[in-house]
């Protein structure tokens, strides 16, 4: 079969493997559409650790299930499924609670284990749920992580019901999957912010009310004002940048809180405590979803009510790997999240 894997010294090659063989409690599915996100973009480029070289890339996808190892009942030759990022050891608090994106065990596909960026892969059982039939295979691929991540933050850590004025800062895959979310959920007003005008234009597009340009001016004023009130009381971090998450914790309303999503190597300042205590500004990490969770998008993807339309900017065969994570790279043509199509992805 193809496949695209990744070589010591950041090298890409596609090149055709044996098919994986399927144990006990496996499945084997055919991979109809993998998603690119900015993790894979890491890796690619040696910024992430990657534990097994070579490897095949790639931790989100979907596709069929084509064969099945001694024991497994919970799917069915033929079923359409989507797959989770990474395999969890199951026994951990956090498995137990069935929130996967806290296990310290986790082996994230396409870096600990061979990845999506293939015609064929094989997972544990528990890593495939079922795709509803009218759900596309490329937002099969995306819901596993950049949609149910997002989930996570804005219903889950920011709490979001209903009537609330936010911001999100950082509008790119996730981020942009946060504001449909939000609105979904009722916000009131949404402000978006980036440093990119086509990141804000696909923002306005996923229902953002207002934009901030965070490279012109002064942003804290802007997000406030466009935030109405006392500024926006939820303050959606996904930059995941120094400067950002000051800027959010700077934004804030007072009694408000900052949700910090985004990942990085930086390390943010707290500030003068009398302003921090003073505002009572709560800051809460956002990593991850819960099964739970993630069965829900799923439910609101299929009920149509989420609205994924707008969510693969393009779309690449497993040959063109390397250019779609180069346009990734580039942010050319304002990508919200790519997707390859191995197979026939009808
Ligand atoms: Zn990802
Ligand atoms: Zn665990």
């Amino acid at each position: 079969m193809k496949a695209v894997r990744l070589y010591e010294g950041a090298e890409l090659r596609v090149e055709e493997v044996p098919e994986p063989p399927v144990g006990p409690g496996q499945v084997r599915v055919a991979v109809r559409a993998a998603g690119v996100c900015g993790t894979d973009l890491h890796a690619a480029h040696g910024r992430l650790p990657v534990p097994k070289l070579p490897v095949i890339m790639g931790h989100e996808g979907a596709g069929v299930v084509e064969a099945l190892g001694d024991g497994v009942t919970t799917c069915g030759l033929g079923d359409r499924v989507l797959l989770l990022p990474s395999e969890t050891c199951g026994s951990c608090p956090a498995c137990e609670a069935g929130h996967l994106g806290l296990c310290p065990g986790a082996q994230i596909f396409g870096m600990a284990r061979d990845g999506t960026f293939a015609e064929k892969i094989t997972v544990p059982a528990s890593c495939a749920l079922p795709l509803p039939d009218g759900v596309p295979f490329e937002h099969g691929a995306i819901l596993a992580d950049a949609v149910a991540t997002a989930y996570h933050a804005v219903a889950t850590r920011a709490g979001i019901t209903g009537g609330e004025r936010i911001a999100v800062i950082g509008c790119g895959g996730v981020g942009y999957h946060a504001i449909l979310l939000a609105r979904l959920l009722g916000a009131k007003t949404i402000v978006a912010c980036d440093a990119s005008p086509g990141a804000l234009r696909r923002a306005e597009e996923a229902g953002a009310d207002a934009t901030v340009d965070v490279t012109e001016g002064n942003p804290r004023k802007a997000i406030r004002e466009a935030a109405g009130g006392g500024g926006p009381e939820l303050v959606i971090e996904y930059a995941g940048r120094k400067d950002s998450v000051e800027l959010a914790m700077a934004s804030v309303a007072r009694g408000g809180r900052v949700i910090v999503g985004g990942v990085g190597m930086e390390s943010p300042e707290l500030g003068p405590l009398v302003s921090f205590v003073g505002k009572e500004i709560g800051v809460l990490g956002s990593m991850g979803y819960t099964r739970a969770e993630l069965e829900r998008v799923v439910e609101l993807a299929a009920s149509g009510r989420l609205d994924l339309s707008g969510s693969i900017t393009a779309r690449y065969p497993l040959e063109r790997a390397a250019e779609a994570l180069d346009d990734l790279a580039n942010h050319r043509n304002d990508p919200v999240r790519l997707a390859l199509l191995p197979g026939d992805a009808s």
